[in-house]
């Protein structure tokens, strides 16, 4: 079996960039991507500058440790189950950043606002109820359930989980969510913010998954 050792290199890379913009803390935090037939997901309470890619570990869509020396993340249920509901996502990532944690404390919905919301996460960005640490499989079953068909979840009085089609998408959803975050707080300083028509919220979402950037998007036509 290939060791992936590529694709364990690019979640710790991108936790090491995430860890560099103040979205993890401590160890605190974890990441995932699918393989086939299950998912790499970081070990518990490792240092993120101390990672290495032997250190990852390679967990079953049942929710079995199939390669790995070191105890997988205890936060594994919430990737494993994201992953098992929605083949449309491909990497996960779970942050405490500072906005959107302290939104979580409120157990507030965030309604689509602002562009990259409507593109990039898709749908409103809802809050789980609480579920103490260390009730592992509650809290898989909780997030995958309160985030749905969208793309960014609030764990309530935690912090973050933001998904993608790769790892550098779900890297980008966890920046779109603490922006929107704190949006969210600016705009309830002065007023209250007017969300984006529904109907709207998935013709952007749709745009921006199969056509931004491609000719079928394109601003001005092509020269005859
Ligand atoms: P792990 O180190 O077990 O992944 O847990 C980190 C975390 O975010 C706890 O909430
Ligand atoms: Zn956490």
């Amino acid at each position: 079996m290939s060791d992936y050792r590529d694709l364990k290199q690019a979640i710790i890379d991108s936790c090491l960039r995430l860890q560099a913009m103040g979205y993890l803390v401590g160890t605190y935090g974890n990441a995932s991507a699918r393989m086939p037939g299950g998912l790499i997901v970081t070990p518990s309470r490792v240092d993120y500058a101390a990672i290495t890619p032997d250190d990852m570990v390679i967990v079953s869509e049942e929710g079995r440790v199939i390669a790995g020396h070191r105890p997988p993340s205890s936060e594994t249920s919430v990737h494993r189950m994201i992953l098992n509901a929605r083949p449309d996502i491909g990497a996960v990532f779970h942050t405490h950043s500072l906005y959107a944690s302290a939104l979580s404390c409120l157990h507030m919905t965030l309604p689509v606002i602002i562009e990259e919301q409507s593109q990039v996460i898709g749908a409103e960005i809802r809050c789980t109820s609480y579920v103490p640490a260390g009730q592992h499989q509650a809290l898989g079953e909780e997030v995958a359930r309160t985030l749905g068909e969208s793309n960014g979840v609030l764990l309530a009085n935690h912090g973050v989980v933001a998904c993608g089609r790769t790892i550098e998408e779900a890297v980008f959803a966890a920046q779109v969510v603490e922006r929107i975050a704190q949006m969210y707080l600016l705009t309830r300083a002065v007023g209250t913010p007017i969300p984006i028509p529904q109907h709207y919220v998935a013709s952007e979402r749709e745009r921006w998954l199969y056509k931004y950037g491609t000719a079928a998007d394109r601003a001005v036509p092509e020269e005859t």
